[in-house]
């Protein structure tokens, strides 16, 4: 009786574990993930983090969150590459953000563009307490109007280290058209989700979650353009639900 209990106790945890991680991982097993979020991830999370984390894990939403490895891989990327001026394109609650923050030095600039500013200002408390909120620039309402501005403005050509881009899948591509202008040559594209789910490569007639197979077709056709593209040096990694880096060439 007491295996029985010990057992169901087991089945439960991993069930847990699995809901809270499942999602976040293309990796073989939850288990091999939950080894590096435990063993690597979570003892070297800073404090601030950890707190975003744990608020967003309370709101209905959460799905949509930057899972705790892929925020420790971009804050060490950002340092690797040095950057200084980046941008972000879907700020949710802010953990990349915060990531990214931590990441650039004290004269560091963010600019994150949302269309929800009440998510935002649920992590902004947060960023505040860390001492890095001084580095970002928040402007509520669609990105690519603001893109589009930018554009046009030569100055702009050229000045970003990094870009971030998390927001509305269906407009990668359009994104994608502006931001290679934007960044400068040598700085990286960061696009998020392109592994959408594994479903690039599930048969179409395949059970998906609505806005999984909206999404789907969209993100296999950035794939193929991002690969096609001779302006940038591209390597997809499998870290959280797929990020292509795009490094602008010419
Ligand atoms: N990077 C975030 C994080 O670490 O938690 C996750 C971003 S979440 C996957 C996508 C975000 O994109 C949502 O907060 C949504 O409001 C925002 N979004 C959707 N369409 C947008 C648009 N056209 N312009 C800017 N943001 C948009
Ligand atoms: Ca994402």
């Amino acid at each position: 009786m007491a295996a029985t209990n010990q057992d169901e106790q087991q089945t439960t945890t991993q069930a847990l574990r699995h809901q809270e991680v499942g999602h976040k991982s293309l990796l073989q097993s939850d288990e091999l993930y939950q080894y590096i979020l435990e063993t690597s991830v979570y003892p070297r999370e800073p404090e601030s983090m950890k707190e975003l984390r744990e608020i967003t894990a309370n709101h209905p939403w959460n799905i949509m969150t930057t899972s705790a490895d892929e925020g420790q891989f971009l804050n060490m990327l950002l340092k690797l590459i040095n950057a200084k001026n980046t941008m972000e394109i879907g700020v949710y609650t802010g953990y990349s953000l915060l990531a990214t923050a931590l990441a650039l030095p004290e004269d560091g600039k963010i600019l994150a563009m949302d269309i929800n500013k009440e998510n935002y200002e649920l992590g902004l408390p947060v960023i505040q307490k860390a001492g890095v909120a001084h580095k970002i620039e928040f402007r509520e309402g669609p990105a690519m109007p603001v893109l589009d501005q930018m554009v046009e403005d030569k100055k702009f050509h050229g000045s970003y280290d990094f870009i971030f881009v998390d927001a509305d899948k269906d407009n990668y591509i359009n994104y994608h058209k502006r931001l290679i202008d934007l960044v400068k040559i040598g700085g990286v594209i960061g696009y998020d989700n392109t592994l959408w789910n594994g479903s690039v490569v599930a048969p179409a007639d395949a059970p998906m979650r609505k806005y999984v197979r909206y999404y789907r077709d969209f993100v296999i056709e950035l794939n193929k353009a991002l690969a096609a593209d001779p302006r940038i040096e591209i390597c997809q990694l499998p870290v959280g639900d797929g990020i292509t880096l795009c490094r602008r060439v010419s």
